[in-house]
């Protein structure tokens, strides 16, 4: 397995202060180009989304006055089937990084060959900042601003950063007394009342999971002497923590907006899962648990440690801190936590990366078993969801796995040449109206 590709250089003129997610989702897809036999004028498809739009969201205030929001919603790519991708709510967002959250969502849900195309949706605002009322609000207003886009066979939002089920109650109900019937269809990742899978909020830790241990067992490391650093402790980086730790492994790096925490001897998982229960915001922030040390917040990166899942936001492993980094294997729970930059550098190092596209796919996987539960009016038991789940991850990286043994490339190399590959294919087979 070459976890550098011979072939790889950065796109001249840009330099690592320049890389906005765009350019580096742009980069990412542009270094893949010539292992594809793609057609000049389907690449240039591929480069551009289908349709942004933005939106102004007016909200009043408990206070009874008025802000104005701005949030996104951006159709990347239909050609496999109707968009799918989450929406954040952070005040951090732009148009260019949900341009290429719903380009990653893209060439993911081809990697793990689901029926659907990519989108993704984002509101600037601080989430901590606003009541719950005013975050209803919020939520209810951008649906109605966005409804022209979405639909159950046209565009699909899910949770993502800052966003949950209780978000997604407010856009189904919200959609459904905007079209006048009941469009359970319409967003995944809703609780399990309204329509939700059993299963669906622990499905992307648990993807990580899976492909963890399945990348250790190809390593011949053994999951119970393997030490794990994870980076971001919300839906994805939470959970899957807390199944590996389930599997055996040590927990012994942990981190969240509020702090990071090192623990030699191997984080009580669950006692850490009670304590944010409980803490202001949800955060680890003061957490003591026994033999915990607090550490700065990027140390948590070079940490001593067999494998660090980054489970926060994009371009957090960059040129500036991948040469410290120690572990052996890097398995991304966030969307492009990785800067091209740092690929490179990891890549010299022989340091194997599980791309994002690949590992953290299990939460659109199970959203899309939601939706087909939503289409069906069938819901599944919780077993037989997990089952499936196992499935798909486990296909999906043995053929990723083969393509990049065969053609001596890395793993995110190969992902991209599998999941862009069949995107063209779906646009080529189109062909272009009129
Ligand atoms: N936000 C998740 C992701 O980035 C899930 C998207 C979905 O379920 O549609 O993959």
């Amino acid at each position: 397995m070459a976890t550098q590709d011979k072939t790889k250089t950065l796109a001249p003129g840009i330099t690592q202060t320049q890389i906005n997610p765009y350019a580096m989702m742009l980069q990412q897809l542009d270094m893949v180009r010539e292992l594809t036999d793609i057609p000049a004028g389907i690449w240039e498809i591929l480069r551009r989304p289908e349709k942004s739009l933005e939106v102004s969201i007016p909200v009043t205030k408990d206070d009874g006055s008025v802000e104005v929001f701005t949030g996104y919603r951006v159709q990347y790519s239909s050609a496999r089937g109707p968009c799918k991708g989450g929406i954040r709510f952070h005040p951090g967002v732009t148009l260019d990084e949900v341009k290429a959250l719903a380009g990653w969502m893209t060439w993911k849900c081809a990697v793990v060959n689901i029926p659907y195309g990519g989108g993704k949706g984002g509101v600037i605002c601080d989430p901590t900042r606003l009541t719950h009322g005013e975050l209803e609000r919020l939520t209810r207003r951008f649906t109605a601003a966005i409804f022209s886009l979405i639909g159950t066979r046209r565009d699909i939002p899910a949770p993502d950063v800052n966003t949950n089920s209780e978000i997604m109650n407010w856009i189904v109900d919200t959609a459904g007394l905007l079209s006048g019937e009941a469009v359970p269809g319409i967003v995944t990742g809703k609780s399990l009342e309204m329509g939700g899978a059993l299963g669906r909020r622990e499905a992307t830790g648990r993807g990580i999971m899976f492909v963890t241990l399945s990348v250790l067992q190809r390593l011949g490391l053994d999951v119970t002497k393997t030490r794990i650093a994870v980076q971001g402790f919300g839906n994805v980086g939470s959970i899957a923590a807390q199944l590996l730790s389930k599997q055996g492994a040590k927990i012994v790096g942990l981190s969240d907006v509020s702090g990071a925490y090192h623990c030699p001897r191997g984080f009580d998982i669950d006692d850490v899962l009670r304590y944010v229960a409980g803490s202001p915001g949800h955060l680890l922030a003061g957490y003591n648990g026994h033999g915990v040390e607090e550490i700065k917040s990027p140390e948590l990166l070079t940490l001593d440690v067999d494998v660090l899942v980054p489970a926060a936001l994009e371009a957090q492993i960059t040129a500036g801190n991948a040469s410290g980094i120690r572990a052996k294997v890097i398995v991304e729970g966030a969307n492009g936590p990785t800067t091209p930059e740092a690929d490179l550098i990891l890549g010299e190092r022989d340091v194997m990366i599980v791309p994002d596209i690949l590992s953290n796919a299990g939460g659109v996987v199970c959203s899309y078993f939601e939706w087909v539960q939503n289409i069906q009016c069938y819901p599944w038991e919780e077993d037989e969801t997990n089952q499936r789940l196992g499935q798909i991850m486990q296909r999906s990286l043995n053929e990723v796995w083969s393509l990049a043994e065969k053609r001596e490339i890395s793993l995110r190399t190969a992902a991209f040449v599998l999941g862009v590959e069949r995107v063209a294919t779906a646009a080529r087979l189109r062909g272009i109206f009129p």
